[in-house]
């Protein structure tokens, strides 16, 4: 919990500062970064979390609505965080992050990951609700690093945008101490939920809710990054086998870890 809290942490601090120092890097690779990052997200999405809910719930078509749900919320926060999380990048041109303002954008960037966050905290949820049921707990257990790996990779342009997003409306100083909030927001999301398992405050199938609603924000999110990468309905070749290696990776670090 504690090495999940500090990876969490200094991946979107130093992602962040990447940004901060050198802003350069910003175009020429940041969108393949972020496909890459999107795609394994998408693909842990569908292999990993997905089946796991849907196996775990005790009404699946429920479990559904909540995924729905979780879609729908994040089409609102994606509205307040102007597209942060997906790694939107408002340009010169546009003053949207301005306008809206930054604390808007905080507020839904932090409970974007705030939620994320929650998904990591179940370390005792699903592995002990899994092997109370089919005894097949060496699955998840396996599988939870990778579902880490995902979101960690997912952190890393966030931050980057976030940065980059604040670096066109504010002055540099604050920038800091927002990114610094903002790296908190998952592991506390991670620790509240765990917190709220093993003190049995609730249940693993309330839990479950929570989880649901993640998977369908991280559907949104992960989708949306695929229409911005190519808006005008181009191929670009290194974008699909970006994409590809992705899911390669993800499928590969399913099976093995
Ligand atoms: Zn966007
Ligand atoms: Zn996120």
């Amino acid at each position: 919990m504690l090495l999940n809290f500090i990876l969490l942490f200094f991946t979107a601090l130093l992602a962040g500062g990447l940004a901060y120092f050198i802003p350069s890097w910003e175009e020429r690779y940041f969108k393949l970064v972020l496909v890459f990052a999107g795609s394994y997200l998408f693909a842990i999405t569908v292999l990993h979390i997905l089946p796991e809910l849907f196996v775990e719930s005790a009404n699946p078509s429920r479990m559904g609505l909540y995924i729905l749900l979780g879609f729908f919320i994040q089409q609102i926060l994606a509205l307040l965080s102007t597209g942060v999380e997906h790694g939107h990048i408002h340009h010169h041109g546009h003053q949207h992050a301005s306008e809206i303002g930054v604390w808007t954008i905080m507020i839904g960037l932090f409970m974007h990951a705030f939620l994320e966050g929650t998904l990591l905290g179940n370390e005792g949820s699903l592995t002990a609700h899994v092997h109370d049921h089919a005894g097949h707990d060496h699955h998840h257990h396996h599988g939870s690093n990778n579902l880490l790996f995902g979101i960690l990779l997912h952190k890393g342009p966030e931050a980057f945008a976030l940065v980059a997003v604040l670096m066109s409306v504010m002055k540099k100083r604050w920038i800091f101490l927002l990114l610094s909030i903002f790296a908190l927001a998952s592991p506390l999301g991670m620790l509240l939920s765990n917190y709220l398992y093993e003190s049995k405050l609730l249940g693993g199938e309330t839990l479950n809710v929570f989880y649901g609603l993640v998977a369908g924000g991280f559907l949104h999110i992960s989708t949306t990054i695929f229409f911005e990468s190519s808006p005008d309905h181009r191929f670009y070749l290194n974008k699909v086998l970006v994409s590809m290696l992705a899911f390669g990776l993800a499928i590969s670090l399913e099976m093995l870890l």
